[in-house]
């Protein structure tokens, strides 16, 4: 297994809708497992293959708490098919966007027809920290990320820092 890079905002392919899989096959499987090490690395409990600079609609996700088994769920071609119209706030970030964090009001339940590890279809239904994962990482899939949601002001201060994050990086 290797460890990939992550993308990070400010970057066009973050802006970039993804493609659906057409096979799930060994290549993708690599994938899957790459993604995974490297979300264990960082560390962070969703990762999407735009992230890894991959136009796929991949994601995977671990809720399990550190000194709990791993519990590792691979969803391939998420599809939403139901969200509640009950909202939940939670303070959300993103392995794209370090160091910063914000509240963001989403469904608090969703229901999701995907297929997993092996190209089986499975549907699941997602409620509290669960629901909102899968809903910040299929965003990724569709160019969107968490600071989308917040007001301009905020967002605008968010990129601001980002950018110069960057900048610095590039000097050194
Ligand atoms: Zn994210």
């Amino acid at each position: 297994m290797s460890i990939l890079e992550i993308v990070k905002e400010p970057d066009p392919i973050l802006r970039k809708k993804s493609n659906d899989v057409k096979n799930v096959d060994e290549s993708l499987q690599r994938l899957m497992d790459n993604m995974l090490e490297t979300m264990y690395r960082a560390p962070g409990i969703g990762l999407a293959a735009p992230q890894v600079g991959i136009l796929k609609r991949v994601i995977v996700i671990d809720l399990a708490k550190e000194d709990e088994p791993k519990k590792p769920l691979y969803i391939i071609n998420p599809k939403i098919l139901w969200k509640s119209e009950d909202l939940i706030s939670r303070e959300e970030g993103c392995l794209s966007i370090p160091g910063h964090f914000a509240e963001v009001a989403r469904p608090s339940k969703c229901k999701v027809q995907y297929l997993d590890y092996n190209g089986k279809t499975q549907i699941i239904n997602a409620d509290d920290l669960l629901s909102t994962c899968i809903q910040h990482e299929v965003d990724h899939c569709d160019g969107i990320l968490f600071i989308d949601y917040l007001s301009k002001l905020k967002k605008d201060m968010i990129l601001k820092k980002l950018i110069k994050t960057k900048k610095e990086k590039q000097i050194l």
